[in-house]
């Protein structure tokens, strides 16, 4: 037997070949554990985490921005056509997919697996900020295209000055009269502390027969052995002592280190991918006096060049129960893929199945390259500037720096380019499906329910069993619909998850007053 296995005191016998293994504890492992636990509780899952902790590197609370993404105010899923018009097919899509998300957390609420919704999920209205005559005309045309779509009954639209200052009084005060701004709001938005959501799931799955939770093993390789199972090798960084387990299924939810080991574990659907690592900063807002004085997650564009993901924004934030305030983020370069990482990841990372795909990108995105570089020499000075197109009375010694999590970028083979840098998420699973690897940072965590249930889908060949399905109906009332197509469904879910996840608007008042 394997030596770590002895720090196990309950649990199953099982423990040295599970059914499943999890690389990782972040919110992909725990939403897919959760998941597998519930249709079928006598599976054996094994998780392994190389930091001390669950939830340490990109699903922590301080190093991802916490907006459940909607669509409500992220301009970037929006984007206007070549002919003027706004598309909005992606952000119905990730509206539809966070309703999902939210339909599974009020089902683990209502469950017992959390105690209360209060512990990581708060209404904070979402806004699109925009100034200038052609954004104006931008957003109005965006706010027309997506009331259209009941998923965004609700959003209201202004260019009243008045009005926009009595919703977002710090991004107003200071500003040039004479500007022309515009701004929608969605009162349904919310803040999310996913690390707690995160940890909650683990506690829950940490108290189940047949679970196990290895804190501080870092997954060194992985292996197909010859009846198609995979031969995993661990490392316990204390001791530096290597085990081997073999599992049926194993998922790779590493976040920035799924690369690495996806290209380890040499399946021929993992060829040619790699991965662009980009960091991230925000300003942390210090004085209370200014914290209390916003209550909105303010989203604007981002300028020519940028990665679609470091569109600013000013954010309430509730972490542990305590409002905060955070600006950014300010997008770097590092070559790291973890925050945790080693500056040799991405030169490790290079393979001859990758090397063509990450020059060609490289080759195609010059501006991001040199807008990263740009971003890296940033004084504190260029970073109040950015601020003041949001807060225009800020002072630089009211806001501390600090460092976001670290996303990894994909980088795909395309025929005709030869590669792509893609900004969404991608899942990279083994045509017999004993392996899926999960790549990519956005929509990342808000989408986490759907991608799992995807990834259900394509791996376990049970997910189609009518006792399967009778669960997925459980644990997700809106399954085999649409959201997206079902009005009345769509109108009926939400007034479910925003009662049971206490999503009312006057709720975070009574709460953070108390
Ligand atoms: C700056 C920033 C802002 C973001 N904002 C938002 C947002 O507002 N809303 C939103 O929905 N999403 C947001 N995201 C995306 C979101 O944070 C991620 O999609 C999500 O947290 C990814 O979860 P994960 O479980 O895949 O990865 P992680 O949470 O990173 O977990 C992966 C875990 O795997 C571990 N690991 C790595 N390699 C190994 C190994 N070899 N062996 C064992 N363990 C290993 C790591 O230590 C880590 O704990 C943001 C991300 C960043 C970086």
């Amino acid at each position: 037997m394997f030596p770590f296995f002895v720090m196990n005191t309950k649990k199953s016998s099982k423990t040295s070949s599970p059914d499943v293994v999890l690389i990782g504890a972040g919110i992909m492992s725990a939403t897919l554990g959760v998941l597998l636990k519930k249709l079928n509780p006598s599976i054996t899952i094994s998780v392994f985490e190389r930091l001390d902790r669950v939830t340490a590197e990109s699903s922590d609370p301080w190093n991802n921005a916490g907006t459940g993404h909607s669509a409500f105010c992220e301009l970037n899923y929006t984007p206007q056509l070549a002919d003027g018009s706004v598309e909005t097919k992606k952000a119905i899509k990730i509206a539809e997919s966070f309703e999902v998300s939210k339909e599974f957390w009020a089902y683990l609420v209502e469950n017992g697996v959390i105690d209360s919704p209060d512990e990581f999920i708060h209404n904070i209205p979402h806004l699109s900020f925009v100034w200038g005559e052609e954004n104006v005309e931008y957003l109005r045309k965006r706010y027309k295209a997506l009331t259209s779509h009941h998923l965004f009954h609700g959003m209201e639209y202004t260019e009243d000055k008045d009005k926009i200052q009595s919703w977002i009084p710090l991004v107003m005060n200071g500003r040039d009269a004479s500007e022309k701004v515009a701004a929608t709001r969605m009162e349904l938005g919310t803040d999310v502390n996913f690390g707690a959501l995160t940890k909650a799931m683990f506690n829950y799955l940490e108290k189940q027969d047949g679970v196990n939770l290895f804190l501080n093993y870092e997954v060194d390789d992985l292996s197909r052995k010859k009846d198609n199972s995979w031969l995993i090798e661990v490392k316990d960084r204390a001791t530096k002592k290597e085990s081997k387990i073999t599992t049926k299924f194993v998922f790779i939810g590493a976040g920035g280190g799924s690369l690495p080991l996806l290209e380890k574990s040499n399946i021929p659907e993992g060829k040619g991918f790699g991965g662009f690592p980009v960091s991230g900063q925000w300003l942390v807002c210090n004085k209370p006096e200014i914290i209390e004085r916003h209550q909105a997650k303010v989203y604007g564009k981002a300028s020519v060049g940028s990665p679609p993901m470091s569109v600013p924004h000013l954010d309430t934030r509730i972490i542990d129960g305590k409002k905060a305030l955070l600006f950014g983020p300010y997008a770097g370069f590092s070559t790291k893929f973890l925050k945790n990482g080693s500056y040799l990841d991405l030169p490790l990372s290079i393979k001859l199945n990758n090397i063509k795909p990450m020059l060609a990108a490289g080759l195609h995105n010059i501006p991001l390259t040199k807008y990263l570089i740009d971003q890296v020499r940033q004084s504190p000075q260029d970073r109040l500037e950015a601020l003041k197109d949001y807060f225009p009375e800020a002072k630089l010694e009211d806001w501390d720096l600090e460092t976001a999590g670290q996303r990894v970028q994909v980088i795909k083979k395309d025929k005709k380019a030869g590669g792509v840098l893609e900004f969404g998420t991608e899942m990279v699973t083994a045509a017999d499906g004993s392996l899926a690897a999960l790549l990519g940072a956005s929509p990342g965590a808000s989408t986490a329910v759907s991608i799992m249930l995807e990834l259900i889908h394509k791996c376990f060949a049970e997910a189609k069993s009518p006792e399967w399905q009778r669960e997925f109906k459980k644990i997700i009332p809106s399954f085999g619909k649409s959201l997206s197509k079902e009005k009345d469904l769509a109108a009926k879910t939400r007034a479910w998850t925003t009662e049971v996840l206490h999503l009312s608007a006057s709720r975070l008042e009574e709460e953070v007053t108390a």
